[in-house]
């Protein structure tokens, strides 16, 4: 609790009627909102993974231009997303607001609705929080807690040289999305460039852009079947992202840019705008996509399962020794993988 005393009874009436609306029971939880803090029970000895995300108005999101709905549905794909890459389940969730007197009440359940249309999907329970005003804009902090089996785990580090290099889902559908929504808020958007994207093509990569799915069943999927060797989700760019694997595993990577694996959509926008599809890929952040190695031993058993289970996953590459560096082939042609890092909307 931090409001005035004056606010007090608000903030006890929005967070009743928040509890009431968006909290459930779970398994584990002994006790939810309304103590001093949440209480959950561990059954059998676990890894508990905790990760949280602060998003700030006019930094990640704009109240101006996308819906309070949809800003809470994409922060929570975020971190479930952080999640997926640890090969996770998703338990519960925790939210703390800051709250200018320009946010209505309205919008405030705007954004719990989005963040628990995207809890639902994995079960996950809302357990408690923070409420504050604030004298400058809206925050939003995020917190998820998830479990997988004691040392069993898919991190960043695990990256050997060999490894063969996976992506799943295509990338740069976001990215396009996101140019699209711009696009047409300016007036001054060519009908003629619409005009070649197909309204399917469009809607698609808008829906990539704000209704990003979390792979959190293909990251179960990679580190209970001990298939993954690392891994990491595409939130920031496969450039950006691929070098922390790297960073954190000390190896380099080669990725073969052919075999990038893009949308009909994504496609289609390159043409339309001109724009190089595999740019698109490197650079375009908020995919959500899972980026892993695999050993190449287990690459058929990967494939085999994958292909049975109708998940998405393309090789793109091979993990080198460090000196290599990051590099990426194309037409046969070897050089650095660009560096580029995604900026978050706004
Ligand atoms: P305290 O004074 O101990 O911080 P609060 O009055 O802030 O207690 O919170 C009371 C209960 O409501 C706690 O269980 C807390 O986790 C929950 N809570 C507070 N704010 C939120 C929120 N924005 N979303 C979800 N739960 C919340
Ligand atoms: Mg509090």
């Amino acid at each position: 609790m931090a409001l005035p005393t004056a606010k007090l009874l608000q903030e006890f009436a929005l967070i009743q009627g928040l509890k009431h609306q968006f909290a459930h029971r779970a398994p584990g939880l002994v006790h939810g909102i309304g103590d001093d803090a949440a209480v959950v029970e561990a059954n059998s000895p676990r890894w508990w993974h905790l990760t949280t995300d602060l998003l700030a108005e006019g930094i990640h999101f704009d109240l101006k231009s996308a819906a309070p709905e949809s800003i809470g549905y994409r922060a929570a794909m975020a971190n479930l997303s952080d999640l997926a890459a640890m090969g996770a389940v998703p338990r519960y969730l925790l939210v703390s607001l800051a709250i200018p007197k320009k946010v209505s009440q309205s919008q405030v359940y705007g954004l719990y609705r989005g963040m628990m249309k995207a809890c639902r999907l994995y079960d996950v329970a809302l357990i408690g929080g923070d409420t504050s005003a604030s004298k400058a804009g809206l925050f939003l902090s995020i917190t998820l807690v998830g479990t997988t089996a004691k040392r069993r785990a898919l991190f960043r580090h695990g990256a050997k040289v060999g490894d063969q290099i996976y992506v799943s889902g295509t990338l740069g559908d976001s990215l396009a999305g996101l140019r699209l929504l711009a696009n047409s808020k300016t007036l001054r958007s060519t009908k003629k460039k619409r005009s070649q994207l197909s309204r399917s093509h469009r809607q698609f990569l808008i829906d990539r852009h704000v209704h990003p799915t979390a792979r959190v069943t293909e990251g179960l999927w990679l580190n209970n079947g001990r298939l993954a060797t690392a891994a990491i989700d595409l939130s920031d760019g496969l450039s950006g992202d691929l070098r922390h694997l790297c960073e954190e595993s000390g190896v380099g990577a080669e990725i073969e840019s052919d075999n990038i694996p893009l949308s009909p959509a994504c496609h289609a926008y390159a043409k339309a705008y001109h724009v190089s599809s595999t740019q698109l890929a490197i650079t375009g952040g908020e995919d959500y996509e899972l980026l892993f190695t695999v050993s190449p031993k287990s690459r058929r058993a990967l494939e085999r399962q994958a292909q049975a289970r109708g998940y998405r996953i393309t090789r793109i590459g091979t993990i080198r020794p460090q000196k290599f560096g990051i590099q990426m082939t194309s037409h046969g042609r070897m050089q650095p993988l660009p560096l580029t890092s995604y900026e978050h909307f706004c």
